[in-house]
């Protein structure tokens, strides 16, 4: 038995070898990182589209290398979207609802902040309101997620190039907010845009876009394909800069669809993801030392895919999509990579990893 086992290990090792030396390329460099984010995005919500499209390529079929990403937080086995943000922007494991910063409030530069400091431009594009847990992990500071007038703060003095997505209402709210802040953030030099159509015809940075007075509408509610083409504009603004730039893009109505079980809307919303995922992998492949990550912040929906029967000799009896929790799950998340060096994505990692993997190629590179 031992000798047979050799035998195999004797077949197997010079393959895996041979395997590596092929699969471990060296080192590209990258100069453009698009982070694009999936919230609540696990591998059934990207299977169920796989199903939806009939099993014809989909972004996903496109990515070069799948990783595993653990999504825990410092005091949660599951997470929410800000402690979960805070990892994958600024490398550091936080409590649920706190934004860059540690447990103990020390405070930390997220990888958006670390690009503007080496003059490579910025930019976030999502679909929920800008003031929301995922945008907010790349600029605010604040122990509560919902600290909206500090969160806007960070947003006006952090001047990112460009914060596009919905959440108007928070910027005039006299009950929340002690002044205009879309007029304050006028002042301090932002370009606002109150339209898509506005922020296309613009390139002006640093750029404010609020849409809509909360989340923008849900792609099931539209007849645009909003996302990928506010994330190619803002894509073409940033790439003007010589020495590149940091990117997050957000399919933010993925969990809320998945918080309302509704397979449906989630349908939509992966769709729509899609069309822009493959839209930034052609503009990859046309721009050298371009890293694409797609990745989610945690599982939400508790989301799987079951046969109508469990008799399964009698072949296909449909699939459904059922939910098992209108909350999150804490199932770790595939990362799907493409591009410059996205061989580095391609393992089980925790989500700080995704951090700091960025950090090593774009900043320290
Ligand atoms: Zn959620």
């Amino acid at each position: 038995m031992k000798r047979f086992l050799l035998i195999i290990l004797a077949m197997v090792i010079p393959f895996a070898q041979s395997f590596s030396a092929d699969k471990a390329p060296k080192k590209e460099k990258v100069k453009n990182v698009i982070l694009i984010i999936g919230d609540g995005m696990g591998l059934a919500a990207a299977g169920s589209w796989m199903i939806d499209n009939a099993y014809a390529p989909t972004c996903f079929d496109r990515a070069q290398f799948v990783g595993i990403s653990k999504t825990y937080s410092a005091n949660s086995r599951v997470t929410d979207s800000a402690a979960s943000g805070t990892a994958m922007a600024c490398g550091v494991k936080t409590d649920n609802s706190m934004l860059g910063q540690l447990p103990d409030g020390t405070h930390v530069p997220s990888i958006a902040v670390y690009a503007q400091e080496k003059g490579l431009s910025t930019g976030l594009v999502v679909t929920s309101y800008v003031l929301d847990a995922t945008p907010s992990a790349f600029f605010a500071h604040v122990p509560k997620r919902g600290m909206r007038k500090e969160i806007i703060d960070d947003l006006i003095s952090q001047k990112l190039d460009i914060v596009v997505g919905g959440g108007r209402k928070y910027f005039t709210d006299p009950e929340s907010v002690p002044e205009n802040m879309i007029e304050k953030a006028k002042r301090e030099g932002f370009t606002y845009c109150a339209t898509p159509e506005e922020f296309y015809q613009t390139r002006e940075t640093p750029i404010l876009g609020l849409f809509a007075e909360g989340n923008f509408p849900m792609a099931i509610e539209r007849d645009t394909d909003f996302l990928k083409d506010a994330a190619m504009h803002a894509i073409d603004i940033l790439d003007d800069n010589k020495k590149g730039f940091f990117a997050m893009i957000e399919g933010s109505h993925i969990d809320h669809a998945e918080h309302a079980n509704n397979a449906e809307q989630m349908t939509f919303e992966m769709e729509e993801f899609d069309k822009m995922v493959n839209a930034v992998f052609d503009y990859a492949d046309t721009h050298k030392g371009t890293l694409v990550v797609i990745t989610a912040d945690h599982e939400t929906g508790g989301v799987t895919l079951l046969p109508g029967s469990k008799d399964f000799t009698k072949g296909d009896t449909g699939i459904d999509v059922k939910f098992s929790t209108t909350g999150h799950s804490g199932i770790p998340v595939p990362i799907y990579s493409y591009g410059a060096s996205s061989w580095r994505f391609g393992q089980v990692m925790e989500n700080t990893e995704i951090f700091s993997r960025i950090k090593a190629l774009l900043i320290d590179r």
